[in-house]
């Protein structure tokens, strides 16, 4: 089905799992997909995918009921533990975009990278990721449709920006999209929606573009990783494609301004930390918990360094279509 169109009455809802990402409540999210081969959308990290299984288990899932676990993209986040889950249910295929295939099949890369970027929090929240047999990973294209039994369709959507292997879920019959982190992140706590523009692959155009694709299917729902779903979709979408784009004019502005003694990262973070400090709308009493999930999932410096590669490489000339 091309279009969103009317949602089918009757289908089930997706179920929200709490992947306890970090050991903290309401930081990224699973979606059940209820149906005779039931779907699962993320998964969360290794460290704590006892956590995501339990869930699963708690709602009467054998180990041979999953069908499909579809990851959005190959963050640690999102998909760390998808070795682990596909062990605890042994009939399950884990989707996942082309470009983001082979790294589930040999992690050693994505591990080793994940461990330069996030330091030791690579050991206290994401743990590594497990390979997964060859043959139990679908590299699904744009348009590539899951068939997940008595009629119901899980739509793949081809959605770079954020990274080059981002895909994104569309549930035709309940007209929802599951967006992954291509939308932005809102946590409990945050006032506004904030992009989530990290290295290496940040693309401002390819980003711009899938938020487009999302709005041509005129979406009832949209599930955010981080987390849960969000009210009103167009609302939300024109919020994602203006917030980005501020952010991006931000860096640029603030790149043209860096003290000669400062280093760029430093200086640009400190500018967006500052600049968007509206959008957090913390409770005092709830404030050093939702701050733990920000900080964890939304640094500034990370948005920083991933619009700066991507300027940069905006300015050698070096960016490709996809990344
Ligand atoms: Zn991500």
């Amino acid at each position: 089905m091309a279009d969103g169109g009317p949602p089918t009455p009757g289908a089930a809802d997706p179920i929200v799992i709490d992947t306890m990402t970090g050991g903290l409540t309401g930081v990224t999210a699973g979606y059940l997909l209820p149906a005779p081969r039931p779907a699962l959308v993320e998964c969360g990290p290794a460290l704590t995918i006892d956590a995501t299984i339990a869930a699963l288990r708690g709602l009467g899932m054998d180990p041979d009921d999953l069908a499909w676990l579809v990851v959005t993209h190959v963050h640690l986040d999102h998909a760390g533990g998808a070795g682990d889950l596909l062990a605890a249910f042994p009939r399950a295929t884990v989707v996942v975009s082309p470009r983001g295939a082979r790294h589930l099949v040999d992690p050693d890369r994505l591990n080793d990278s994940a461990r330069r970027v996030y330091g030791p929090l690579f050991d206290t929240v994401y743990g590594p990721c497990t390979p997964i047999a060859a043959d139990r990973v679908l590299a699904a294209d744009d348009g590539h449709v899951l068939d997940l039994g008595a009629g119901r369709r899980l739509e793949i959507l081809d959605t770079p920006g954020h990274a080059k292997h981002h895909i994104a879920a569309f549930d035709p019959d309940l007209g929802a999209v599951f967006t992954g982190d291509s939308v932005g992140v809102r946590l409990e706590g945050m006032r506004a929606l904030r992009p989530a523009t990290p290295p290496a692959d940040f693309n401002l155009g390819t980003m711009l573009d899938s938020l487009a694709r999302y709005r041509e299917r005129d979406p009832a729902h949209l599930y955010l990783a981080h987390y849960g779903e969000v009210g009103a979709p167009d609302a939300v979408l024109a919020e994602a494609d203006d917030g980005v784009r501020r952010w991006v004019a931000a860096v640029e502005e603030a790149r043209r301004t860096v003290p000669a003694h400062e280093d760029e990262l430093d200086h640009v973070a400190d500018l967006l930390r500052h600049r968007f400090a509206e959008d957090l709308d913390l409770a005092p009493d709830a404030a050093e918990d939702a701050e733990a999930r920000i900080a964890l999932l939304n640094d500034p410096r990370s948005n920083a360094a991933g619009i700066l590669r991507y300027l940069d490489r905006r300015d050698a000339g070096t960016l490709t279509p996809l990344g």
